[in-house]
Order: C-alpha cells, then sequence, then structure tokens
C-alpha cells in the first residue's frame, strides 16, 4: 500500500479564521485529523465530511497519550495510506514538539509539510490590544516558555539575562509559575511597576484578560483564580490596551453560536456570526444530495424535458433553483427551453437565487396569508395552466394547495433531498457538555428535527444536552417544532431572517 502524507499544521490561537489558506487546505483534503485541546472545535468542523476527528489532548477521565504515542499514532495513519492533518495550536514549531513529530516520520521514510501557523505569543495579544512592538515603547521581543507545571521550578531560564533581554517579554505555559516568574523579574533588574497581562483563551469566546504590574499581578490571578492557557505579555505595550482594545467590542464577542444547517446554506450565518465578533460553529446536520432514488431522478429528468410544456415554473428554495438548473444542462437541455415558461420564486433568498442565472422572477409571499395571498398575480394566475413546482426540503405546503384551488393542474418533482450527516457530532456533544455553546440557531423545523435525530443517535439524553444553550429559532413554525420535542426556546426572530436571528441575540447579550 502507498503511504500517505502527514500534513504538520499550525491552527492559529483558536479563531478559525487564523489558520493559514495552505493549513485548511490539509485539512479539508485529510482521511485523518489528530487535534489536542488548542485546535478549536470551529476548526475542526471544517474536515472533509466523514474524516476521522482523533483527539489526543488530555483528558480528565482517561489515560492521556505521552509525546511518543502520537508521534507513532501519526505514523500508523501514514502507513495505512491516510492522508493526515496534525493540527496543532498557534504554530507548530513554537513549543510545539513538531520536531519530534517529524523525526519518526523521517525514520519511517513518511513525507510530511510543515504548515507554519500563527503563534499565539503575537496573535493573542493582538486580539487583547496589545501590539507586541510599538516604536514609542520598544524595539523587539522575547518568547519564554514558563513550562507550567509549578512544582519544576525551571533551570534552564537564565533569568538574569532573561529579564533584560528584551523590552516586550512574552511568556507562554506561565500562568500557574506567575508569582516565580514575576519575581524573578523584579529581582533581575526589571521594575516592580513594569505592565504586565495575561490573556486566557485568546481568540475565542473565552478571551479573557487580566493586567496589573509585576508587583501585584500573582495575587491577582489568584484572587481571580485564573486558569491556563494563557499568554503573558510583560512590558510598556501592555499600557495601549486601554485604548486599542477592540474585540471585546464587537457586538457577539464572547458568543459561541452552533449553526445547524445544511453546509451551502450555512454561510450567510456564519460569515455574519463571526463578522459580529461571535464564533460560528457549523454542524452541517443536513446535507443536500441529488435524490437517490432513481425513480425520482427520472421523474425530475422528464418534467425537465417537458419543462416548456408548463405554463409555470415556481421554486421555493435557493437550493432547488440551483439544483433544477444544474440538472437541466446534464440532461441536454438549458435554459431557453423555459422561454415561454412565466418563473415565480417564493421569498427574496430564491429570487436572488434566480436573479444570479439571469432570471428576473415574480416574487411570491414566503408566508401563507390566508386572504389575498395571489391577488397581485391573480391577473396572471389562471384556472387550466399548468405548475411545475420543484420540490425542496422547505416544503411549503400551502403553495401547491393554494394553486390547486384556483384550478391550476401542479406537477411537483423532487430536486434534491436532504440526509443527516453526524460529522462532527462527538466535538459538538463535547462542546455542549461543557456548557460551551450559548446559543443554538434554527433556521427551519428540518434543523431541529435532524439535530435532535443526530444528537440522539450519539447521546442517551439529548434534550439535557440542547438545553445546555440557548434556542434561537427564525420563526413561529420552527418554534414550534423545537417547543414540540422539549427544547426550550429562548426566542424566536421577529423577522423571519438571519438578519432579524443575528438582532435577537445581540439584543440577549446586551440584556
Ligand atoms: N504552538 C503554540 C504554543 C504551544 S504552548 C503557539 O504557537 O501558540 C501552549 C501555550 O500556548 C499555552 O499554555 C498558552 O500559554 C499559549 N496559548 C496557545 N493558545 C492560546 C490561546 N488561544 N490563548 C491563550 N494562550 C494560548
Amino acid at each position: 500500500m502507498e503511504k500517505g502524507r502527514v500534513y504538520l499544521v499550525g491552527a492559529g490561537p483558536g479563531d478559525p479564521k487564523l489558520i493559514t489558506v495552505k493549513g485548511l487546505e490539509a485539512l479539508q483534503r485529510s482521511d485523518a485529523v489528530v487535534y489536542d485541546r488548542l485546535a478549536g472545535a470551529a476548526l475542526l468542523m471544517k474536515a472533509k465530511p466523514g474524516a476521522e476527528l482523533i483527539y489526543v489532548g488530555k483528558r480528565p477521565d482517561r489515560h492521556t497519550m505521552k509525546q511518543e504515542e502520537i508521534n507513532q499514532l501519526l505514523v500508523d495513519l501514514a502507513l495505512q495510506g491516510k492522508t493526515v492533518t496534525r493540527l496543532k495550536g498557534g504554530d507548530p514549531s513554537v513549543f510545539g514538539r513538531v520536531g519530534e513529530e517529524a523525526e519518526l516520520l523521517v525514520q519511517h521514510g513518511i513525507e510530511y509539510d510543515i504548515v507554519p501557523g500563527i503563534t499565539s505569543a503575537v496573535a493573542v495579544p493582538a486580539y487583547a490590544g496589545i501590539p507586541v512592538t510599538h516604536r514609542d515603547f520598544n524595539s523587539s521581543f522575547l518568547v519564554v516558555t514558563g513550562h507550567e507545571q509549578p512544582e519544576k521550578l525551571d533551570t534552564t531560564i537564565h533569568w538574569d539575562k532573561v529579564a533584560n533581554a528584551a523590552d516586550t517579554l512574552i511568556f507562554l505555559m506561565g500562568v500557574a509559575k506567575i508569582r516565580y516568574i514575576s519575581e524573578q523579574l523584579i529581582q533581575h533588574g526589571r521594575s516592580p511597576a513594569t505592565p504586565i497581562a495575561l490573556v486566557r483563551w485568546g481568540t475565542r469566546p473565552e478571551q479573557e484578560t487580566l493586567t496589573g504590574t509585576l508587583a501585584t499581578i500573582a495575587d491577582q490571578v489568584e484572587q481571580a483564580d485564573f486558569k491556563p492557557p494563557a499568554v503573558i505579555v510583560v512590558g510598556e505595550v501592555v499600557r495601549l490596551r486601554d485604548k486599542l482594545k477592540w474585540m471585546e467590542k464587537k457586538p457577539l464577542f464572547g458568543k459561541r453560536i452552533l449553526v445547524t444547517r445544511a453546509r451551502a446554506q450555512a454561510s450567510e450565518l456564519v460569515d455574519r456570526i463571526a463578522e459580529l465578533g461571535g464564533e460560528p460553529i457549523e454542524f452541517p446536520v443536513i446535507q443536500i444530495r441529488e435524490p437517490a432514488d432513481p425513480a425520482a431522478s427520472s421523474r425530475l429528468d422528464n418534467a425537465i424535458r417537458q419543462a416548456d410544456g408548463f405554463d409555470w415554473l415556481m421554486f421555493t428554495s435557493a437550493n432547488g433553483v440551483s439544483h433544477f438548473f444544474d440538472r437541466m444542462v446534464q440532461v441536454g437541455e438549458d435554459v431557453r427551453k423555459l422561454h415561454r415558461v412565466r418563473i415565480a420564486a417564493v421569498g427574496p433568498k430564491t429570487a436572488e437565487a434566480l436573479r444570479n442565472r439571469g432570471i428576473v422572477a415574480t416574487s411570491l409571499p414566503e408566508q401563507y396569508q390566508a386572504e389575498g395571498l395571489f391577488e397581485s398575480l391573480l391577473p396572471e394566475l389562471q384556472a387550466g395552466q399548468r405548475v411545475l413546482l420543484p420540490r425542496s426540503a422547505i416544503a411549503r405546503a400551502w403553495l401547491p394547495k393554494e394553486l390547486v384551488r384556483l384550478g391550476l393542474e401542479v406537477v411537483e418533482v423532487d430536486v434534491y433531498e436532504t440526509v443527516t450527516s453526524a460529522d462532527g457530532a462527538e466535538v459538538v456533544i463535547d462542546l455542549l457538555l461543557k456548557g460551551s455553546v450559548d446559543y443554538i440557531t434554527f433556521t427551519s423545523s428540518s434543523t431541529v428535527t435532524n439535530l435532535w435525530n443526530v444528537i440522539s443517535a450519539y447521546h442517551a439524553h439529548p434534550l439535557e444536552l440542547l438545553s445546555k444553550a440557548k434556542a434561537v429559532c427564525i420563526g413561529p413554525v420552527t418554534a414550534q417544532t423545537a417547543a414540540g420535542k422539549g427544547i426550550p426556546v429562548h426566542c424566536v426572530a421577529p423577522e423571519a431572517t438571519v438578519e432579524s436571528m443575528l438582532a435577537t441575540m445581540i439584543e440577549d447579550r446586551v440584556n
């Protein structure tokens, strides 16, 4: 068997967008992803569908893998012919033991790439508003390991040199030894009034910053029970934080938000959450694909071939649009087939999808409104007309009913089907268990049902798990479906749009 390749990838400090393009490509191409707790969950969800996600970090309840075992695991996976990504927090070469992992790969003749990452040493202070250099304050910075375990008082650090080697000193793995570190620095000539900051879980929703001076910080850390992991910054640049802090000011800062939606549709919500400073976790519980049933496919193909025999073509979702037109090309037809057919879209997103294909559709209202639903269309809608209705997962049962009531003939065809997908379920369940998810967004009834089904397959008490985060529903129907499962609905967006859901969460965060 051919040996696989290993990518030793820097994941960056946690914000899933702080991975390199090369690192993301490796992740999306790998059959197995080996990660520890510094590699963010949001990033893991970007792995290839079906990829094996292997956690090798600390576990309170189980044996923690030793470095030698991790090295061996990478070798074993590669020898099975797999493409492997070893995802490491920050940059793999900065206190990341990448050398040891690479050495064993060399020994086994396994090819690898080292893909550098953004180190927490620089990025985490930046997210707290502390640039590690500033012309007015310093011309150098030094990154030092604090060797976390308090019992191992460190002999490899030459404190006399370190204390004055650079204007800005940055310690990784130093929280547990903060007293020792600050004492050593004072003893070796740094002023007790030197500003210092600890930034914990930087670039993530849990980001928290503590500032003080070398004289005060150890007591402050104790009082606040400030826990690792954190980056410690010592030097005048820390003063800039007051003026420059920016991340904490974003309207969704500190919020981790589960987006349960098919991948193709999730991007808008995911992008907006990230822009607003929240951390989106994309859980693609639904995958959209062509109908697996050959009978359904051939019904669709026949309808497409006879599309010119219809008076109307009505779409109810953007996905329906893209699948219909893609299929059209696949069966050897093109859009000119529809030149006499009137085309309508339910909802603005569907209309936009049609516009992107050069078609300005007649707009239909998104919601059922008992009276006067089709008033604007009535002159055009006439009894006896034939309507082709490519059916989508978002069922709009009222539409065909209403059309039939008006005396039109409706032919429904399946353009795609949705299947549940459990990729990343363990990662999501772990986050929920820890109470690390603030909101779960439900953008349709099917996202409720699918999330429920996927979680149920992995966990005996789905309700308990799903109750650990606040459920935000796009509209009353979705809320009803959630409530039907017993999920406490925290809020319902007043307008059935993604923007309205975001506004609801922002308001909720302030209150
Ligand atoms: N290779 C990593 C560092 C690994 S050592 C890098 O380049 O960033 C682990 C230490 O990194 C932690 O103890 C902590 O000091 C720091 N660290 C990593 N990610 C962090 C984060 N998101 N917030 C705060 N500290 C972080």
